[in-house]
């Protein structure tokens, strides 16, 4: 057997012909007021966390295979930061500077899984971090589109809106979500951070079309897909 061959998850630059290379994903917890409200599970004094997916779960083309393992498969839709440099323990004046761009991505989640994993007190792998469960669109250079801070972030289902907030509703902002990582990891060149969903989140089937938009940035296309395996939930 000859020694594998694995790619390198890339996502499209705009504006240039060359990919932006992923090589982690980390994810935001409870970021939005009415998000932590919705879900019901967490005090709302609780500070926000971050959790990780494996790189081989970026979806780049749209196309999202029902997962299986779930019969409950929801959207959460945030802003993505994408960093170019290396960076650790910055402070908030400080973390902009190792930002490369930003992108708008959807944090699929398996709900059933993940609440079963909170009531019994396991890791969430099973619910967050499985195939296909973060498309994210094109990274748009920080030359572009300026820093991500204010705007606003809505999700539309079948061309019916799900979710509508303000990037101005973040309890920790994007200075204050890359200093807090940075504290915790290197923060390296390839990494993403999705930042967290507004409230609005509910659970699609084979045959939705999501369309997520951040003001400023190219919309996200997502098409749900019948499952790639049998879906054999765990009970
Ligand atoms: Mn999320």
């Amino acid at each position: 057997m000859p020694v594998p061959t694995v790619a390198q998850p890339t996502l499209s630059i705009v504006g240039r012909s060359d990919k932006f290379p992923v090589r982690r994903i980390y994810l935001v917890g409870r970021n939005y007021l009415e998000h932590i409200r919705e879900m019901g599970e967490a005090d709302e004094r609780d500070p926000p966390f971050f959790f990780q997916k494996p790189t081989d779960a970026l979806v780049a083309d749209g196309r999202v295979p029902y997962p299986a393992f779930t019969d409950d498969f929801q959207y959460e839709f945030e802003l993505v930061i994408a960093i170019g440099q290396a960076a650790s323990d910055l402070s908030p004046d400080e973390a902009l500077g190792c930002v490369y761009g930003y992108g708008v991505g959807l944090d699929m989640t398996r709900r059933d899984r993940q609440r079963e994993a909170f009531k019994r007190g396991l890791p969430w792998e099973i619910g967050k971090s499985f195939d296909h469960s973060s498309p994210c669109g094109p990274i748009h250079p920080v030359s572009l589109c300026g820093h991500k801070l204010t705007g606003s972030l809505e999700l539309s289902v079948n061309g019916v809106v799900r979710q509508r907030s303000v990037l101005e509703k973040m309890i920790w902002n994007v200075p204050e979500i890359i200093s807090q990582l940075s504290r915790q990891y290197r923060l390296m060149p390839g990494d993403l951070i999705y930042t967290g969903t507004p409230d609005g989140v509910s659970a699609v089937v084979p045959g939705d079309r999501l369309v997520g938009t951040v003001e400023g940035l190219e919309p996200l296309v997502v098409d749900i897909l019948p499952p790639l395996l049998p879906n054999a939930a765990a009970r």
